[in-house]
């Protein structure tokens, strides 16, 4: 078992009990305190740890890092950029640092007072500069949903489905960090029956429950990633909230796919939760039937339990749990995900993105979008204001949460939020 993931650990930092940052966790951020350049940040309950102070006072010196620069940054990329082993080292030192039999820190009131901030005193910002940025389309059951109300029920699944994890390349620019609010974006779409498009607000602006896996490693022009190398990889993972605009995807998708009724923003939660974090919470993923071809077998359990839910909250400002859904449910694995993305010999890059595709569950209240909790607007969503919801209007605020449990720890991704602001 890795150390720093041992359940018994407990911290010197209190940690409310139903909180997503016990000592188990220890997540890469990126804060902006009061007075001060953004820098890279872990949290414990609800302090944020200030890692360039901790650099300053020479915390990190035993570790081989040949650049201490790294923990200065406003981004994460040159940390991700020293490698896996560095990662870890670096969580096993927090660890060791924030334990409750260690005193190391908390006997040193300057460099204590210096490093820990309320994360209330803080600017969550972008943790990373993503390079490239890639959806998938990797759960079962949403792209059965969306197939039965766009195709047909008796065939909803492309023939390629279950052969290899379908994709395609988005935009990075609007990818933002939680709490960044997005205008409804304009555009142009069909209206029913009508003959020629029109220009305008969209109508049918919508969530898709999603997470992000971030690379942390370079691969070559030409070389591919197998599954069992995915790891090495991939850094950690993020809530995802893909906004998409259903009513002008469906007029422009014809034929090369998304385009701009999906890159008008895209929010992350700020907390960058590391796969060794997640190692505890590892579960089986769907059986695969039929087999997949040799490039793609995926070997022990490669899924992980993430419960995730969606919050909208209305401007009356009473919050409606819209979904429940899980992570596990996801067809097709991370590691699966970057061996298709790496087998032609696309190389990756550190601080890409992969959205998983929206995660939708078995059961109607497990759906991850809104288009399918109203199945196309056919089932209004009645809040608890007396309102009723079939897309997302504007001042609704959305909110992703993720958790996961496992009997012994509850570690958790914090929240993904934004607020759909009326059209500029
Ligand atoms: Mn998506």
């Amino acid at each position: 078992m890795i150390e720093a993931n041992n359940p018994e650990l407990k911290s010197w930092i209190e940690v409310e009990p139903d909180s997503d940052f016990p000592i188990q966790n220890l997540p890469f951020g990126i804060i902006r305190p009061l007075h001060g350049d953004p820098r890279p940040a872990t949290r414990i309950g609800n302090i944020a740890i200030d890692l360039s102070v901790l650099a300053d006072f020479g915390f990190f010196d035993h570790l081989d890092i040949d650049d201490l620069s790294v923990f200065y940054q406003p981004i994460l990329n040159p940390l991700m950029a020293q490698g896996k082993p560095i990662w870890s080292a670096i969580r096993k030192t927090l660890s060791e640092l924030f334990r409750i039999e260690s005193t190391e820190l908390l006997q040193n009131e300057e460099a204590r007072n210096l490093a820990l901030i309320p994360v209330d005193e803080v600017v969550m910002e972008m943790p990373v500069m993503v390079g490239d940025y890639t959806d998938f389309y990797s759960s079962l059951e949403h792209a059965t949903n969306v197939g039965t109300m766009f195709r047909d029920p008796s065939n909803a699944l492309y023939p390629n489905w279950k052969h290899l994890p379908v994709g395609y390349h988005g935009r990075s620019s609007s990818i933002v960090v939680s709490g960044t609010n997005i205008h409804r974006p304009k555009g142009q779409t069909l209206p029913k029956e009508a003959s020629k498009p029109v220009f305008g607000p969209s109508k049918l602006v919508d969530f898709e429950l999603e997470m992000a896996f971030i690379t942390g490693k370079e691969s070559t022009l030409g070389e591919s990633i197998s599954t069992d190398q995915a790891g090495d990889y991939i850094f950690g993972l993020v809530l995802f909230n893909d906004l998409s605009a259903r009513d002008m995807q469906k007029w422009e998708y014809v034929p090369l796919g998304p385009f701009l009724a999906k890159n008008f923003g895209s929010v992350i939660s700020p907390w960058i939760v590391t796969l060794e974090a997640l190692e505890p919470f590892r579960v089986d993923g769907p059986a695969q039937d039929p087999p997949v071809l040799p490039y793609l077998k995926d070997s022990g359990s490669n899924s992980y339990n993430i419960q995730l839910e969606v919050v909208l909250t209305p401007p009356s400002g009473q919050p409606n749990t819209l979904c429940i859904s899980n992570f596990k449910h996801m067809y097709w694995s991370i590691n699966q995900q970057l061996a298709h993305q790496t087998v032609n010999g696309c190389n990756v890059r550190i601080g890409d993105m992969y959205g998983s595709g929206t995660i939708s569950g078995p059961t109607p209240d497990s759906y991850g979008s809104m288009l399918e909790l109203s199945w196309q607007g056919t089932k209004p969503i009645h809040l608890n204001d007396g309102t009723e919801r079939k897309f997302i209007q504007d001042n609704d605020t959305i909110t992703l949460r993720g958790y996961c449990v496992n009997g012994t720890t509850r570690l958790g991704f914090g929240e993904c939020v934004t607020k759909i602001l009326p059209a500029n």
